[in-house]
């Protein structure tokens, strides 16, 4: 997972993209970077870490220029270290480019090896690479030519920026798998991951960016192009149910609304004889307003996250059980001592956060601890940017509901329907992609693994 913001001709790009990349930061945590364009030559800046503690107001100043892009990384294709950090930059032929990319390709090491075959020499280990050998060696006259050449080889997830000295580009893979969306800060064009991005710096959401779609944004103005075959649609799925931030608006719906309406028909499908039901922080929040308000159960902040966790560096003694959960959340004692709670959360992927916090419920006195999760059991990987883990480290690929109820130490354990799921996507369900649930995967990105 990534998040990415570009501005164009705007005299605060820099400090703006900063600020869109601060919206944006629950998308990656590893690294950041900008890429200015001054009219003649790019200036970046990229490290390891948080937004906050990367940049200052001094590599802030020296990304001089009227348009940016930058990126935040969460690693799916390609290990966790600088020279993987993005935006990427390069020199090539025709002047300078840089690339920002949220998503995965799925053909990128076939791509590669045939273009290391033919002397390409990589710096990266990223699938993001390719894409600028690609455009490099495209003979279009264009860079947005270029550029449609390059993508029309390359399969997979890919909501996509790029800078050149003298125009910006977005496009977003014809099946549309991340968001991406079209903004503007008075007459400034902007595009970012997630509308959250845009409410910071003020500037006005105007549209998403269609699956498939090629905008090309320079002095001129903005052009789209539809230049690739059209396809079914297929959206993540997950970006709802756990990744997007709740305040945006993306594949056409305000994130916190389908949260909350994921928890409404779990409390429909899945009642609970209980006194209350409680969030699991942050991100069950809005699914168990739903459920609570469905089921007409008190709600309680029963568990309270610590929300000044970094990293952290002090390895405890063994003593200190579970202490990797404890330090981010603790129930509230007192409130649950003899009683009968549910608790809500949006996913289980390994199961070992849900296993340590109904230990933590238990300790605090409850007496049953009844689980509902907002989202159907995950029991496939996936290959468009969502870092889930490899199928046999899911739980739900390999054990059954009655199994993952007992190893998490729940009274009672209930996953959110497929068919429940798809019902709160009403009319649009088909332009989803569920394949973390069904393995319905519509491309053959398994030939990679
Ligand atoms: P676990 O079952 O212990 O692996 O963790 C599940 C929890 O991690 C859920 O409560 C989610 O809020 C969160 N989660 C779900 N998917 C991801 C992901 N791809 N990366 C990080 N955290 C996730």
């Amino acid at each position: 997972m990534c998040g990415i913001f570009g501005i164009f001709d705007h005299p605060e790009a820099s400090n703006l993209t900063y600020l869109g990349l601060y919206a944006l930061q629950h998308r990656g945590q590893e690294s950041a970077g900008i890429v200015s364009s001054d009219g003649k030559c790019l200036h970046h800046y990229r490290q390891m870490g948080l937004v906050s503690e990367i940049f200052t107001r001094d590599t802030l100043k020296k990304l001089t220029g009227k348009s940016a892009i930058g990126h935040v990384r969460y690693s799916t294709a390609g290990s966790s270290e600088l020279k993987n950090a993005q935006p990427f930059e390069v020199d090539y032929a025709k002047g300078g480019m840089a690339i920002a990319h949220n998503g995965n390709l799925t053909n990128a090491s076939l791509i590669r090896s045939e273009l290391e075959s033919s002397g390409s020499i990589f710096q990266s280990n990223m699938d993001t690479e390719v894409i600028i050998h690609l455009i490099a060696r495209s003979k279009e006259k264009t860079f947005a030519e270029r550029t449609i050449r390059a993508l029309k080889q390359v399969e997979g997830a890919y909501s996509l920026l790029f800078l050149t000295e003298k125009e910006m580009v977005a496009v977003r893979d014809p099946y549309g798998f991340r968001p991406l969306v079209l903004g503007q800060l008075k007459d400034a064009p902007v595009v970012a991951s997630e509308t959250c991005a845009l409410d910071l710096i003020g500037a006005q959401f105007l549209r998403e960016i269609e699956p498939g779609e090629l905008l090309l944004i320079d002095r001129d103005g903005t052009q789209s192009f539809k230049p690739f075959l059209q396809t079914r649609y297929a959206q993540c799925i997950f970006e709802f149910i756990y990744f997007a931030r709740p305040d945006s608006f993306i594949f056409n719906r305000n994130v916190y609304e389908v949260r909350k309406s994921l928890g409404v028909q779990l409390a429909k499908e899945s009642p609970a004889d209980v006194e209350m039901v409680v969030p699991i922080p942050d991100s069950g929040f809005p699914a168990t307003m739903g459920y609570a308000t469905e089921s007409k159960i008190p709600l309680e902040l029963g568990m309270i996250r610590n929300h000044y966790v970094g990293r952290t560096f002090i390895e405890p003694e063994q003593s200190i059980r579970h202490f990797g959960v404890k330090i981010k959340l603790n129930p509230v004692k007192g409130l649950m001592k003899g009683k009968r709670i549910v608790t809500v959360d949006d996913s289980i992927v390994r199961a070992t956060t849900s296993r340590k916090i109904n230990k933590m419920f238990r300790n605090a006195g409850a007496k049953e601890v009844h689980v509902r999760i907002s989202s159907p059991p995950i029991t496939h990987s996936c290959f468009f940017g969502i870092d889930t883990p490899k199928k046999s480290e899911l739980i739900a690929s390999s054990h059954s509901l009655k199994e993952i109820q007992r190893y998490i130490g729940a009274s009672s354990l209930r996953y959110l329907s497929l068919e429940g799921l798809r019902s709160c996507m009403k009319e649009e369900a088909d332009r989803f992609c569920y394949a973390c649930f069904s393995g319905d995967y519509y491309l053959p990105c398994a030939l990679e693994t």
